[in-house]
């Protein structure tokens, strides 16, 4: 070897160990091994299937993912149509499994999805085929059945198989699911089945969860209907069609007005006025109402500001949405709109619920905390018999009964004393209390006796617009003078 060569080599040599060196780590990266890229049988053809299987691989559960399964299913399809036979897809989703990931981490909720896609091969026939698309879902697809019937006890054994609790870093986690059922060819081809499946899902959901649902025609047209829902509420942040409407709580004493809640309604141009409970389902499932509420916030603090010009002064309360609780700006954020329309902070409550604190333990705490430095106090809303938790009563300044409470305190002794031992508590933690739905004198009545702060409902006022808000706080000031 002549100097020249040498010099070369000497060049080369590092250049290719630095290029061997990049292709391992890549290679790494990929799931390959170096075998596989370089072995002479696996070149070419070969080495091409690999690389599909990836693309076509969940790479934390190693089922098929989304584009797989839909190919998979696009082939069950057209071999079922051939047979005139039926197939199903089951959409499968996890319940609360984003408190999990809250509570443990996610290394922990990783943990958790392989899990249960390993127990869900376990629990499918083998001819069946299981696939994740994403987050917390996963699909099913049962092929070759002559009836519903055939599909019940399949989706049992799903249902059935994550009941016992996963055991990760002597965490005990429990899980469930909601499974939505859609059968081919009745409930639509490829892309409706899988619309289908998932509306049943949801419908399982709302009925309570880690229960399964079968696909209808009533389905089809409430998940039309909330597909139109999301275009209109689209809409109606831009053309402002949010109002506000405004209802007193009474001192249970005076009668006098110590403060008012804000409620939401929708003037759609078409519909007219719509109700919360219509539309703040759809508004959280299409992520809006966070911007909704935000507008909320924004326009309680004008109403406020145009009060106090007229030298009204009271509290506003505002119930405050589920996805606001995940908002880590959101305390400062309400700090700044109070600053910019002059208000004290005091001027202000937020009642949330317990099922916001249950689906959010760890921002919980930390959002109490700082609305408590920020001076800004804290209801619990709708607090009754399910869904409420009194561990959380810890961090709030107020408690608001239920009508599940106050519609059946007149029912039964127990009830009253149930009612008399809670408002007991309430007070030993210094929290005031509001009875909410108060609709007759006898509620009323019964409420005082059991020193409950402060009474709310149709008995001292339907929730008014924004304009007759002033009219009312006069009056009701001019009838305690
Ligand atoms: P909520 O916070 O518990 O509000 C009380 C609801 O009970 C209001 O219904 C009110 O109109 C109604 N109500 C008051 N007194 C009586 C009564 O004596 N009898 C009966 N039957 N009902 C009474 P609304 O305005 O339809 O609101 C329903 C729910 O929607 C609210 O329950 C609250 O959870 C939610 N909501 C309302 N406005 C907003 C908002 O701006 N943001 C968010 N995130 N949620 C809101
Ligand atoms: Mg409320
Ligand atoms: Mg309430």
């Amino acid at each position: 070897m002549g100097n020249f060569e040498y010099l070369l080599v000497w060049i080369a040599l590092p250049a290719l160990l630095l290029l061997g060196l990049l292709a391992a780590h890549a290679c790494k990266k990929l799931g390959l091994s170096l075998h596989h890229l370089f072995s002479p049988g696996n070149s070419g053809p070969h080495s091409h299937t690999e690389l599909n299987r990836i693309a076509m691989t969940d790479a934390l559960t190693q089922l098929p993912n989304r584009r797989a399964f839909k190919q998979q299913l696009e082939a069950a399809i057209t071999r079922s149509a051939r047979q005139e036979s039926m197939l199903a897809v089951a959409f499968i989703d996890l319940d609360d499994f984003k408190p999990i990931n809250d509570a443990y981490g996610h290394h922990v909720g990783d943990e958790v999805l392989q899990i249960v896609a390993k127990r869900l091969g376990a629990a499918m026939r083998h001819c069946d085929l299981v696939g994740r698309i994403g987050g917390d879902e996963f699909l099913a697809l049962i092929e070759d059945i002559k009836s519903d019937q055939d599909i019940v006890p399949i989706v049992e054994r799903i249902i059935h198989s994550l009941q016992d609790a996963i055991h990760i870093n002597h965490h005990e986690i429990t899980i469930s699911v909601s499974v939505g059922i859609a059968v081919y060819p009745k409930d639509g081809d490829i892309d409706r089945l899988l619309i289908s499946a998932d509306s049943a899902m949801y419908h399982a959901k709302g009925a309570g969860k880690n229960q399964f649902r079968f696909y209808d025609k009533e389905m089809g047209i409430a998940s039309d209907r909330l597909l139109e829902m999301h275009q209109d509420l689209k809409l109606a942040l831009k053309r402002d069609e949010f109002e506000l409407y405004f209802q007193p709580k009474v001192d249970s004493k005076s009668f006098e007005i110590t403060g008012i809640e804000a409620l939401i309604r929708w003037r759609h141009p078409v519909k007219g006025s719509i109700l919360p409970s219509v539309f703040i389902h759809a508004a959280e499932r299409f992520g809006l109402m966070d911007r909704i509420n935000q507008w909320v916030i924004e326009e309680s603090c004008r109403t406020l500001h145009r009060l106090r010009s007229m030298g009204i002064q009271v509290q506003i309360s505002i119930n405050l949405a589920a996805q606001q609780f995940r908002d880590p700006n959101l305390v400062a954020n309400i700090v700044e709109l109070l600053n910019r329309f002059d208000l004290p902070h005091s001027c202000l409550m937020f009642e949330i619920t317990s099922l916001m604190a249950l689906n959010h333990p760890e921002q919980f705490n930390t959002k109490m905390d700082e609305f408590r430095e920020a001076g800004i106090d804290i209801a619990m809303d709708d607090f009754g018999i399910s869904n409420s938790s009194i561990a959380y009563l810890k961090k709030v300044r107020q408690l608001k009964l239920d009508r599940e409470i106050t519609g059946k305190i007149s029912e039964d002794r127990k009830s009253y004393e149930m009612t008399d031992a809670l408002i007991r508590l309430a007070h030993a933690l210094d929290l005031t209390v509001v009875a909410e739905g108060i609709e007759t004198e006898a509620q009323s009545r019964l409420f005082r006796q059991l020193n409950c702060d402060m009474l709310q409902g149709y008995l001292f006022g339907r929730p008014v617009s924004g304009e007759k808000l002033p009219q009312l706080l006069q009056q009701a000031r001019n009838a305690v003078k």
